[in-house]
């Protein structure tokens, strides 16, 4: 039999496009599956789903010829989008395809493979947080107290004095929230003025000055709030009171103090909603490689993840992150906390009480009986506790934990120095994240600077080739301070057999990251290069954290 050559041509398109579509169909099918696990908490049915579509097609096309394969060129794009639209009414904010957040992670992604990040970011500047100036009308603030009456600047049995300082305190926290403080301070400077400060970037700065007068009425105004006694003014009081501003809720901690010129008060924010941990590892500006590393490890049925830095490097933030990404209704989580920082939904939540003998290794031995999958035990102080927290690691639960220590290698020495056995780490710890808070560059005024030949040499690149970096200046936008937000650096060490292997051996603290570095290991100092050679943040805000 002789082909025809038309016929013989026309087989061969049909069969590339048969294969190229198998081919499609085939990573489809896989990308489903790893995403469902993920999105869904669970595979099933969409894999089956695409991987039987695929099948019917399959013998579709042996049954009925090639005259099947248009049709299934249609039916896959479209079953392929359908998929994406019902996965992100899921999907954490930070982690939805179908946003200009993701297309720009994606265009940025392969701009990068060719080395040309910086334009891109040029083109197409990455999203800012709010700024200080506020256009349009002010956002809607209730202050409600502790037992749920609010408080507002009209009325209430209030006079005209005291109404006027309410609307102050609600300006403040406006202003407060829309420039991310964490704390408030107010306090007296001198007898006729008052200074309102706010810690942004974990940097405290002025934002206001009041008249005395004025001060001493918000002052009251504060504590009416919070409950706290108006007429004692000679001793520390503590009190609580909640901010609700558009869809944000914020618990206050509020704290008032004498001093010679009067009193001051400082209000810790803690945001009730969970904030920015909704988003997931997805939303603190983690890189890809290692939010992929740390998904794999904390959905293991059991295993331990040690978060560890110093105070304020964000690693609470971060432990939240991963723990919200846990099905709340498929597992049972619990966390032990001091204090409890954020609120979850469907998480059970308890603090540490040294007062009442309320301490992590009593609240996490009653907690092991209630059956818990996840538990987050807010930090490792002792060794108790450590050994606690690393048996039930090992008995079919997963352990969230923190511990104070500089970087992933030290984390282990000092686990071993606190008496913990190192068959315990062996068997229990699944992998130790370090991490740092530096504060990222304000776009709007960034100068860029060469690199200089000393840190060329010390960062490992050639000599003549020409770096350009950024550094900080100071603009309105940024409130002079060069920086607008922060962003994490991190170090992830995953326990491997050669690192186990290590710890019988009492390694030191360089035998044990040289191992992890021959494992893939990228240090803090070689994720703040990252993050300066990327634009993100300046030589010298980088060394402040990273030595
Ligand atoms: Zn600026």
């Amino acid at each position: 039999m002789i082909l025809h050559p038309s016929f013989a041509e026309q087989l061969l398109w049909w069969g590339g496009l048969w294969a190229a579509l198998a081919a499609l169909w085939g990573s489809i099918c896989l990308w489903v599956d790893r995403d469902a696990r993920q999105v869904f908490g669970n595979a099933l049915p969409w894999n089956m789903l695409f991987v039987g579509v695929g099948v019917l097609f399959l013998v579709a096309s042996w049954q009925g010829g090639l005259s099947t394969l248009p049709l299934s060129a249609l039916v896959v794009p479209a079953m392929t989008i359908g998929y994406v639209a019902l996965r992100d009414t899921k999907a954490r904010p930070g982690d939805k395809i179908l946003s200009a957040a993701f297309a720009r992670r994606t265009g940025r992604k392969l701009f990068a493979r060719l080395g040309l990040e910086r334009e891109f970011d040029r083109v197409f500047p990455p999203p800012s947080t709010s700024g200080l100036v506020r256009s349009g009308p002010p956002p809607r603030i209730v202050l409600l107290k502790k037992d749920g009456t609010t408080v507002d600047g009209r009325g209430g049995g209030l006079d005209r004095e005291t109404s006027q300082a309410v609307r102050t305190v609600q300006e403040m926290f406006i202003k407060a929230v829309e420039s991310r403080a964490t704390d408030i301070h107010v306090e007296p400077k001198s007898s006729e003025e008052y200074v309102v400060r706010c810690r942004i970037d974990g940097i405290l700065q002025n934002i206001a000055s009041i008249p005395g007068e004025e001060g001493r009425a918000v002052l009251s105004a504060m504590k009416v709030v919070a409950d706290m006694d108006i007429a004692e003014k000679r001793r520390p009081q503590d009190g609580t009171f909640t901010v609700l501003m558009q869809d944000r809720r914020f618990d206050v901690r509020a704290a008032s103090a004498p001093t010679n010129f009067g009193e001051k008060m400082a209000l810790r924010l803690l945001d009730a909603d969970g904030g920015i941990v909704k988003g997931g590892l997805g939303s603190i500006g983690m890189k890809d490689s290692i939010v992929e590393q740390l998904r794999e490890i904390t959905q293991q049925p059991h295993g331990m993840l040690i978060v560890c830095g110093p105070t304020g490097s964000g690693k609470t933030t971060t432990l939240y992150a991963a723990l919200s990404e846990i099905d709340v209704h498929s597992k049972n989580i619990i966390t032990i906390e001091d204090p409890i920082e954020y609120r979850l939904e469907g998480i059970s939540q308890t603090a540490v009480n040294v007062a009442a003998e309320l301490t992590f290794a009593k609240i996490l031995r009653s907690t092991l009986r209630q059956d818990p999958d996840v538990i987050l035990v807010g930090e490792i102080r002792d060794r108790e506790t450590a050994e606690i927290a690393m048996q039930a690691a090992m008995t079919g639960h997963f352990v969230f934990t923190t511990l104070h220590a500089n970087d992933a290698p030290t984390t282990v020495t000092r686990l071993l120095d606190i008496g913990v056995e190192a068959t315990l780490i062996q068997s229990a710890v699944s992998a130790v994240l370090a991490q740092r808070l530096v504060r990222v560059l304000c776009t709007k005024c960034r100068e860029p600077v060469k690199l200089s030949d000393d840190l060329k040499e010390k960062w490992g690149i050639p000599a003549g080739k020409e770096v350009t970096v950024y550094r900080e200046k100071g603009c309105p936008a940024c409130h002079g301070t060069g920086f607008r937000g922060r962003t994490g650096l991190h170090e992830l060490m995953v326990f491997d057999n050669d690192i186990r292997e290590l710890l019988v051996g009492r390694p030191s603290i360089q035998t044990i990251r040289q191992a992890a570095r021959k494992n893939g290991m990228k240090t803090l100092l070689e994720s703040g290069i990252g993050k300066v050679l990327a634009g993100v943040t300046s030589v010298s805000e980088m060394q402040r954290v990273a030595k």
